[in-house]
């Protein structure tokens, strides 16, 4: 086991909006944040795919739609990283040139480790000794920014969080990703779906992305069809879901040129905390499952971690 770390002020486990919102304010403030992901790209769960012909497709959030004046404020310094999308209710912000790249923008200058998972959890007399597999890292003042559920299990059942963590409820969710040809009907940009379809986005229409090209769709289902298929292989999901579509927008299986399945098992908060976040020592674990269930909620549990660590320590 590798144990030659000195050690850092703050570690900060998720790449996701908020991990990476908590980690800046940290580091405006001058502290030493080292984030760590076990993903291969910085975004979570504001994700975004490329597929075949230049199309860029958005298989998490779909979209931000400010509702405080600190995010309001977030997205217009963010500038071009947070295009306007003007829908039937109203104007929204996606990220450029998806979802996950204003969260990249976000990271710009922070020290991010990808493909990083987390596997154990040790409390030091001084800190947190953070473990990925074999590898030993330790600092002074721990973030956890994952799916409660997730935290939970690397702290333990008979952690004094455990409990509060355990009282959080997160859905999960099936996503297709499918691209059709030029001539497949486009009767609406974005709409709630029916039966097993939650949403429906032309994702291909947002701002930025090729208008000349095939069509790409995002689809999710709806909780109680994901929690029935959720293990089924990524093949199964999409054939079962890509007809679905099709009937949906009016589209024949010809148009049909690819279809693919993500599968999300902490997808949308259901039951929030209540707070902005737990904190036990020198041990803070947040997310949007604190206040609620968009990426905004996300991102003022980071600034409430950033905010009492700066003023605790
Ligand atoms: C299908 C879908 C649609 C959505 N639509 C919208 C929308 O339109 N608008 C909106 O505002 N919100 C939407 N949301 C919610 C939004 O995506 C989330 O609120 C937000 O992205 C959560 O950010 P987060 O940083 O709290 O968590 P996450 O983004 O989940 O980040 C957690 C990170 O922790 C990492 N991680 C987990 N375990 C470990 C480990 N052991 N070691 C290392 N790293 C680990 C993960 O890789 C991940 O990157 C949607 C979510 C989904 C899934």
């Amino acid at each position: 086991m590798d144990q030659g770390n000195s050690i850092t002020d703050v570690i900060v486990v998720g790449a996701g909006i908020t991990g990476i919102s908590c980690a800046r304010l940290l580091a405006q403030a001058g502290r030493r944040v080292l984030v760590l992901d076990k993903g291969r790209r910085i975004g979570g769960r504001m994700a975004t795919r490329r597929l075949p012909d230049r199309m860029i497709l958005d298989h998490g959030a779909q979209y931000l739609r400010p509702r405080t004046p600190g995010f309001a404020a977030l997205l217009a310094e963010a500038g071009s990283h947070a295009a306007p999308w003007p829908l039937d209710d109203g104007v929204v912000h996606v990220g450029q040139p998806g979802m996950s790249g204003l969260v990249r923008h976000l990271a710009e200058g922070l020290e991010v480790r990808q493909s990083a998972q987390v596997t154990a959890l040790a409390p030091l007399d001084d800190g947190w000794r953070v473990m990925l597999g074999d590898q030993a890292v330790d600092a002074r003042h721990l973030v956890l920014t994952i799916p409660p559920a997730q935290a939970r299990a690397l702290l333990g059942a008979d952690h004094a969080l455990a409990d509060a963590l355990s009282r959080v409820a997160m859905l999960p969710s099936i996503t297709l990703m499918a691209v059709l040809d030029r001539a497949a009907a486009r009767p609406f940009v974005t709409r709630k779906g029916e039966g097993a379809l939650a949403w429906i986005a032309q994702d291909s229409a947002k701002p930025g992305r090729p208008q000349d090209g095939p069509t790409g769709w995002v689809v999710q289902s709806d909780p109680a069809f994901s929690a029935v298929h959720i293990d089924l292989p990524f093949d199964a999901l999409a054939a079962m879901l890509a007809p679905m579509l099709l009937k949906a927008i009016g589209a024949q299986p010809e148009h049909l040129l690819q279809a693919v399945a993500h599968r999300w098992l902490y997808a949308q908060v259901d039951v929030p905390l209540g707070q902005p976040f737990l904190r036990q020592g020198a041990l803070w674990v947040g997310g949007d499952w604190c206040l609620g269930p968009r990426a905004e909620d996300g991102f003022h549990s980071g600034q409430a971690i950033a905010q009492d660590l700066l003023a605790r320590t």
